[in-house]
This record gives structure tokens, sequence and C-alpha cells, in this order.
């Protein structure tokens, strides 16, 4: 079994409806983003064009976060995903220098949303799933949504149905079939590292430009 997911870029209207599931679904801490959408422009002016790119850990078939990891808290599952070991980490943060697509997060503090006011029950309920002064990431919803036969919050939630998730493995999937019969390719090829996240309408990350470049 391989977990694999498709992004059509092509039908993303960056609403992040994802990136807000995703929080509500883990209640990641402020500035922590499992899952988050880049707005990025494309072409020279006067003829551009904007791109919305989805992006969250690739769940790497040849990680190199977990090769690097000096205690085993990063490791991939059988079932293909990455996943990261709260209790195993020691916060030297060498997956996110290894991590080629920018997509860990070391936490450093866990504070309320709203400041003064202090924690909100919400807050104080999810946050224990949380610890200060470790690694974090996507995992796939594979600990809570996946075990109660639920894709991921991301996929469930997406309202233009860009996202599509399952077995790789399986050649009767329909991200097996996608892959197959659409232009679904993974981002950075080059690195080597064998994404499990295949996009369609995907650019050269070179072409993109920020608003803030
Ligand atoms: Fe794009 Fe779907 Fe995420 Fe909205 S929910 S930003 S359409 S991937
Ligand atoms: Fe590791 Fe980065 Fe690949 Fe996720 S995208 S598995 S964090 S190398």
């Amino acid at each position: 079994m391989r977990y694999a997911m498709c992004i059509d870029m092509q039908h993303c209207v960056a609403c992040a409806a994802c990136a807000m599931a995703c929080k509500a679904a883990h209640g990641t801490p402020p500035g922590i983003w499992w899952t988050k959408v880049l707005v990025r422009e494309a072409g020279v002016f006067p003829n551009t064009r904007r791109v919305n790119l989805p992006m969250q850990c690739m769940h790497c078939n040849n990680p190199p976060c977990c090769t690097v990891c000096p205690t085993g808290a990063s490791y991939r599952s059988e079932q293909g995903y990455v996943v990261v070991e709260y209790d195993k980490c020691m916060g030297c943060k060498y997956c996110l220098l290894a991590c080629p697509y920018d997509v860990r997060y070391f936490v450093e503090d866990i504070k309320p949303y709203y400041g003064d006011k202090g924690f909100s029950p919400y807050e104080e309920m999810m946050y224990k799933k949380h610890q200060k002064g470790v690694v974090e990431k996507c995992k796939f919803c594979s600990d809570d949504r996946l075990k109660e036969g639920l894709e991921p919050a991301c996929v469930q939630t997406c309202p233009a149905y860009c996202r599509h998730f399952g077995d790789l493995d399986d050649p009767n999937s329909e991200v097996a079939r996608l892959i197959r019969t659409e232009k679904y390719v993974p981002m950075m090829p080059e690195c080597g590292t064998e994404p499990s996240i295949f996009y369609r309408g995907l650019l050269p990350l070179d072409q993109l430009k920020s608003h803030a470049d």
C-alpha cells in the first residue's frame, strides 16, 4: 500500500478551505500550517496569470528528512506516509534543512490565538496533541481520520474537488487512474525524493514569482 494524493491546481481557487480544515481537525498552534496555499504569478507583464499552489508534506517514498533524523523520530510507515514521533524528536531541526519542500515546522512555543484572552476551551483540548520543542508536519490524517475510514480533512473539505486521495498501489484507485490518464506530476522530481503528492498544472518553480519578490 502507498497512500498518495492528486491535487488539481487548475481547479484550485485558493480559498484555503483545506488549510482551515486541517487547522480545525488537528488544532495546530499559531504559525503552524500542515497544509497551506501559496499564491504565485507566472509569466511576464502583461501576459501574466495567477497560480494557486497547495503545499504540504509530500510523503516522499525516499524521504531525506528521515535519512538525516538521528533518533528515528521521523520515519516512513508501511502505508507510505511519513510521520514524526514527538516523544523521540529532540528538536535538532536536521529534517527541516533536509526537506527540499519547506513543509516542516519547529514548535517554538504554543500560544493562544487570541493573545490576552488566554486559551479557548478548543485550544486547551487540541493543544494536548502538540509539544513544544519538536518538529511537526502533515501526517495524511493517519492517526485519526484514516483510522475512522475518513479521507484527510483537506480532501473532504475542498469545495472545488481539487484533491483526491487513495492507494497508489491499487490500479483501480482514483489516484492511480488520475496519474495514469492525466497530467499529474510530482514536484521537483530531480531531488530524487519520489513524492506521493502529484499535481496537475504544475509549472517549474523558477517560473513562479511571489508578490514579495
Ligand atoms: Fe484550493 Fe481546494 Fe485548498 Fe480551496 S480547499 S485552496 S480550492 S485545494
Ligand atoms: Fe520529508 Fe519533506 Fe518529503 Fe515530507 S516533503 S517526506 S518532510 S522530505
